[in-house]
């Protein structure tokens, strides 16, 4: 999965050139439409050049050939190297990697007139467009009540002309039918429009296709975060595993460009995980305290779960299961098949990309109850309005209602406030000492 990451610029030109298959830009986690034309979905930091750990090449090459297991094994013997400090060490150069190009990205919104006020995320995609977006055959964008979310995805215009906009409407309690008859009615604008741009057509068969391949995904989504991260003992180091849950918040995004890869990928990592615990490699976390960290979308330190992990805790990253993204879309039969997706984004709207304050707090409630989560730190992105006035509500409803506690760091740009931070945090994990 990291390695497809790493090296989509090259699988993504191949597709293109060879394949004359269309690129779509995509954020957020909403491939689904693009799979379904036929066409690529790609978060577009991946048309980016990465610097490759060697490890990682190597490790592809093996795996590919051998297995997870053999490959394993063969390390194992053949060089008496520890294969989880191997992938730790390849998981950590993964992570950096892809920050070092955020930050590449988002000085690139910067300089190209995104005023820096924007939160993070937003500067980041700018640049990200503003990099590679003359390779792109359209943008797919689902507008949000963000303000500045919305003016962004307008200004995207000038670098990419086909701009294909779902918009979600406000989901009005009395007034259900006609919300669901909208939605319906945005997703089939863009279904033509996309239509129109790759030339293929959107059949039900291919919309059910698709969101049975994306469901499997969610589901060993879901696993990974509340049968692996409810465990008590762990696969890896809890730096490692926050890092890997980083990775598939990234990653989600555009499923790998490959949802069918993308899934296979997923099901051998659950498999790993669970054969690892099973045979007791790993590391007992039973007294470390659970941290969930959120939300990192738009942007966060990546420090924060290495300075956790040392001061005795566990990082969990868990952005899309809170925003309701990873909930499946029922697929049936005799189902409309955009019904059921209109009915899903209204669903995720409900929950929190909306940017509604309450539906936002709910979702975190029920995550922190629902996984037993003992301590929640708040990412504040700095020039984000809209979420940043929900967070001292969020922080004094879950100390009351829950008796969690809650601390909230600022962010701005990767690697500006580490110290900060880690004074906050030292402070804040004394209290589960
Ligand atoms: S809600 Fe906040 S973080 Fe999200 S796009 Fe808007 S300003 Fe950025």
């Amino acid at each position: 999965m990291s390695y497809n990451f790493l090296t989509g610029r090259d699988y993504l030109t191949k597709r293109k050139q060879k394949e004359k298959k269309k690129l779509i830009s995509v954020a957020l986690g909403f491939p689904d439409l693009v799979f379904a034309a036929n066409a690529i979905p790609v978060f577009p930091i991946r048309m980016e050049k990465f610097k490759i750990n060697l490890y990682l090449m190597a490790l592809n090459s093996a795996t590919s050939l051998f297995g997870w297991d053999l490959t394993t094994k063969i390390l194992g013997i053949a060089r008496q190297l520890d294969f989880l400090k191997v992938v730790e060490k390849v998981l950590d150069d993964v992570v950096n990697s892809i920050n070092d190009k955020y930050n590449e990205m988002y000085d690139l919104g910067v300089e190209n007139g995104v005023p820096s006020d924007l939160c993070y995320g937003v500067n980041a995609l700018y640049g990200m467009h503003k990099s590679r977006g003359s390779v792109l055959d359209a943008n797919l964008n689902f507008a949000m009540r963000c303000g500045k979310w919305n003016k962004f995805s307008e200004s995207l215009q000038s670098i990419v002309p086909n701009q294909i906009w779902v918009n979600i409407p406000p989901r009005e309690a009395e007034n259900e039918d006609k919300t669901l008859e909208i939605m319906v009615n945005n997703v089939k604008k863009a279904i033509s429009e996309l239509e129109g741009i790759t030339g293929n057509y959107i059949t039900d068969n291919s919309l059910k296709k698709q969101f049975r391949i994306g469901n499997q995904v969610k589901r060993f989504y879901k696993t990974i975060l509340y049968e692996i991260c409810s465990s008590d003992f762990y696969p890896c180091n809890p730096a490692t595993f926050a890092e890997i849950l980083a990775l598939l918040t990234i990653s989600f995004q555009d499923y790998n460009s490959n949802a069918q890869r993308y899934l296979e990928n997923m099901s051998q990592l659950v498999t790993e995980m669970r054969e690892r615990i099973k045979k007791g490699i790993g590391m007992d976390v039973s007294d470390m305290p659970r941290i969930l960290i959120a939300p990192m979308f738009g942007g966060w330190e990546p420090e924060t779960h290495e300075i956790i992990y040392e001061l005795g805790g566990r990082a969990l990253y868990a952005d899309w299961e809170i925003l309701g993204l990873i909930d499946e879309i029922s697929v049936s039969e005799n189902s409309d098949p955009v019904e059921d997706y209109a009915r899903f984004l209204l669903d995720a709207s409900k929950k929190g990309i909306g940017c509604d304050s309450d539906a936002l707090t709910n979702s975190y409630l029920n995550f922190v109850k629902n996984l037993e989560i003992d301590g929640i730190i708040i990412n504040q992105l700095f020039g984000c309005p809209s979420l940043s006035n929900s967070y001292e509500i969020l922080k004094s409803k879950i100390k009351s209602e829950l008796e969690v506690p809650a601390i909230v760091i600022n962010f701005r740009k990767i690697g500006e406030n580490v110290d900060v931070v880690k004074a906050q945090l030292r402070t804040y994990m004394e209290i589960f000492k």
